[in-house]
């Protein structure tokens, strides 16, 4: 793969078009160009970005310690030889110095190590290093499928909650689940505008790569979710897009509200985690080729929760009774939504 990118910008003397007589055309050519260069050998592939050796030159350490003198081994051994010599000189003082040892010796095992610097690069580095090693080159024929296509069956959608990942807590392998992850794991309703992003990965998941299930997954102590139940939205913002996005589960959170108004915050916050997956599942409706595949009984929905407090996940499915054309309202009046 090559790319070439140039730019030129040319300059032309102003006095070009007064004094033909005298003309004396001054260009100036600017020329800025750069290139991106794979190997020859495989022109069709992607750059590989991460491979199993030294990616980035390592940097120079930040931070060298400095002994300093005085603070070091010196004045230590200097001060134990003072000890040794002083006791020598005056063995009465040989009960008091093992007490004072004995409390120094105590207050130094409190004393909290420093902790070793956390090194992102090194972290990515050694992840992928045992990744390929017990898993890559421990799986070639299912690298080797994947290699060609995927074509899993499930589509999943949850929070981005970074305990909460589906491929570990349901051990999906690479290849079995096509996945979408945001903050309170929220499926937004059809919309050609706004939801762009997710509208296209269910759309991809759907019809190209035929998955038979979407699951959508929510899960304990939700923070995305104890917004969407703290947040006034009474006009005023605290936030640039979080309000907003959580909004999508509102019918959910006026569902709890109005039926168990009198629970505990906690308690809200818990229903609500449950509540908006189906909220997402509804919304799910109404993308065409979801209902489509619902009719059709090429694909179903289903709601998850996984509650990471407790280690239990729940799954559950909703019938909606649903006909070709059935429409937001429809749905709405299904689910008791007022729209
Ligand atoms: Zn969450």
């Amino acid at each position: 793969m090559s790319i070439t990118t140039s730019y030129s910008l040319c300059l032309t003397s102003p006095s070009l078009s007064k004094t033909p007589q005298t003309l004396t055309k001054k260009s100036f050519n600017l020329s800025i160009s750069c290139k991106l260069s794979s190997s020859p050998s495989s022109p069709s592939s992607l750059p590989s970005l991460i491979r199993n050796e030294p990616v980035f030159a390592a940097p120079a350490p930040i931070i060298t310690p400095i002994l300093r003198k005085g603070m070091g081994t010196e004045s230590y051994e200097a001060a134990i030889e003072g000890l040794k010599k002083l006791l020598s000189e005056n063995g009465g003082l040989e009960a008091v110095a093992a007490a004072k040892i004995e409390q120094i010796t105590a207050e130094l095992q409190t004393v909290d190590k420093p902790a070793a610097a956390f090194n992102p690069v090194e972290r990515l580095k050694t992840g992928f290093i045992h990744f390929k090693k017990e898993k890559y080159e421990k799986n070639p024929a299912l690298y080797g499928e994947l290699a060609k296509g995927q074509s899993p069956k499930f589509m999943v959608f949850a929070c981005a909650d970074s305990r909460v990942c589906p491929s570990h807590v349901l051990d999906f392998q690479p290849g079995e689940a096509f996945m979408v992850r945001n903050v309170a794991n929220m499926v937004p309703a059809y919309d050609q505008i706004t939801q762009t992003g997710v509208g296209a990965a269910v759309e991809y998941a759907v019809l190209h790569l035929k998955v038979e299930n979407i699951v959508v997954i929510g899960h304990s102590a939700c923070g995305g979710i104890k917004g969407l139940m703290s947040f006034p939205y009474d006009g005023s913002t605290s936030t640039d897009f979080i309000e907003n996005w959580v909004k999508i589960g509102a019918p959910a959170k006026a569902k709890v509200k109005a039926e168990n108004g009198s629970l505990s915050p906690a308690q809200q916050c818990t229903l609500c985690e449950k509540e908006a997956v189906n909220v997402s599942l509804g919304n799910l409706l109404t993308y065409p080729f979801v209902r489509d595949g619902l009719v059709k009984k090429t694909l179903a929905l289903k709601g998850g929760y996984y509650d990471f407090v407790n280690g239990s996940f729940e799954l559950w499915g909703l019938d909606f009774g649903l006909t070709p054309t059935l429409s937001v309202r429809e749905v709405a009046s299904v689910l008791h939504w007022k729209l």
